[in-house]
C-alpha cells in the first residue's frame, strides 16, 4: 500500500470512530487470525444488574443488603457499583425514607445509611474484605470464600450454579465467617455481539473469550454469543500469558478489552484494541481506539486494514 492509501484508510477509521496508531497498526489487522475478546464491559454491556439477593441465615435483608453495600462502597468494580445501585434502592424505598441519593460516592458513608468500615482491601479478581464492628467481612467469588475457609453449604452452592447455569454472576458474602448471603448479578450482552461473532466467523477468524468470571457463567455467556473457545477464572495478570498462548504456532492474534485489567494483554497482542471509554490505560496500551463502544468497529478496523492491504479479492 502507498504511503497515500495508509493516510486514506486512517482517515476513513477517524471518521468511524476508529482510531489507528500508525501504519504498522493498520497493516497487522488484516493478518489477524484470532481475536480475543475480554467479557466484562467489552461482549457485555458492562452494565450490570443485581437481578436477586438470597439471605441464608437469620439476619434481616434490609440490613444484610446495606453490609455488602458497605463494603463494596469504596470499590471501583462494576459488581460493586451494581450492588451499590441495589441497596441503595432498596434502603431508600423500603426504609421509606424520604431522600433519594443518585449519586455513588464515598460521600454517603458520611450521609449516614452505610455501615463504617475499617481494613478495606480489594482482591483481586476474586472480591473484597473489610471489617464492620470488628467483624470480617467477606464479599466476592467462590475463590474469596474457599481461601477465608468459609464453608459453602450444599443449598447455598446450588443457589449459585442456578445463577451461573443463566449466565448470571452469583456474589457470596460471609459475615463474621458465616456465608449469610448470595447476590445475582447479570450484565447483558451489547446488542451487536452475535452478529459481529458470526462476521468473524465467516471472515475465517477465531473469537475467543477470556474472563476473570467463574467458568459456569463464562460457558453461558460464550454460548449466547457463539464463541466456542473460551478461558474463564483468569486472573488479571494472566490475560496477557492467554493471548501469548495463541502466539505460540506464529498467529497474529487481535486482544479487545476496555479495562485496567486488559492493558497487559492490549500491549501483548499483535492487534491491541481498546473498546469504549476505556480506560486511559487501556488506551495507552492499543493499537487501535474504537471510540462508539460498538463491537462492529472490530469488523471495520479488520476490513479497513484487509482493503488497504489488498487482501480482498
Ligand atoms: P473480569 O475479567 O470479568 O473483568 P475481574 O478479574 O474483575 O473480572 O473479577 C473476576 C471475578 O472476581 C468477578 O467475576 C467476581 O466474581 C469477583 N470480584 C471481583 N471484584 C469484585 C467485587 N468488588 N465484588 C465482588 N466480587 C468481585
Ligand atoms: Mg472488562
Amino acid at each position: 500500500a502507498t504511503p497515500t492509501a495508509v493516510m486514506v484508510a486512517t482517515g476513513v477509521g477517524a471518521n468511524n470512530g476508529v482510531l489507528i496508531k500508525g501504519g504498522d497498526s493498520l497493516e497487522r489487522a488484516q493478518m489477524v487470525k484470532y481475536v480475543i475478546f475480554d467479557k466484562t464491559g467489552t461482549l457485555t454491556q458492562g452494565k450490570a444488574t443485581v437481578t436477586s439477593a438470597k439471605v441464608f441465615t437469620g439476619m434481616d435483608r434490609g440490613e444484610f443488603l446495606t453490609l455488602v453495600a458497605s463494603a463494596e462502597a469504596s470499590s471501583e468494580h462494576p459488581l460493586a457499583k451494581a450492588i451499590l445501585q441495589y441497596a441503595r434502592h432498596f434502603h431508600f424505598f423500603d426504609d421509606s425514607s424520604p431522600t433519594i441519593s443518585t449519586q455513588n460516592d464515598a460521600k454517603e458513608v458520611k450521609s449516614g445509611w452505610l455501615y463504617d468500615v475499617s481494613n478495606f482491601s480489594v482482591l483481586p479478581g476474586r472480591g473484597v474484605q473489610c471489617f464492620i464492628d470488628g467483624k470480617r467481612v467477606l464479599v466476592g467469588n467462590r475463590k474469596l470464600l474457599a481461601e477465608s475457609g468459609i464453608n459453602i453449604s450444599t443449598e447455598v452452592e446450588n443457589f449459585v450454579v442456578e445463577l451461573e447455569e443463566s449466565a448470571k454472576t452469583g456474589i457470596l458474602v460471609a459475615y463474621d465467617d458465616v456465608l449469610t448471603g448470595v447476590l445475582g448479578v447479570a450484565d447483558p450482552l451489547k446488542r451487536e455481539a452475535s452478529v459481529v461473532i458470526e462476521s468473524l466467523k465467516k471472515m475465517g477468524i477465531v473469537p475467543v473469550m477470556v474472563t476473570g468470571d467463574n467458568w459456569r457463567t463464562a460457558k453461558a455467556v460464550a454460548k449466547e454469543v457463539g464463541i466456542r473457545d473460551v478461558r474463564a477464572e483468569v486472573m488479571p495478570a494472566g490475560k496477557a500469558d492467554v493471548v501469548r498462548s495463541f502466539q505460540k504456532d506464529g498467529s497474529i492474534v487481535a486482544m479487545v478489552g476496555d479495562g485496567i485489567n486488559d492493558s497487559p494483554a492490549l500491549a501483548a497482542a499483535d492487534v491491541g484494541m481498546a473498546i469504549g471509554a476505556g480506560t486511559d490505560v487501556a488506551i495507552e496500551a492499543a493499537n487501535y481506539v474504537l471510540m462508539r463502544d460498538n463491537l462492529e468497529d472490530v469488523i471495520t478496523a479488520i476490513d479497513l486494514s484487509r482493503k488497504t492491504f489488498s487482501r480482498i479479492r
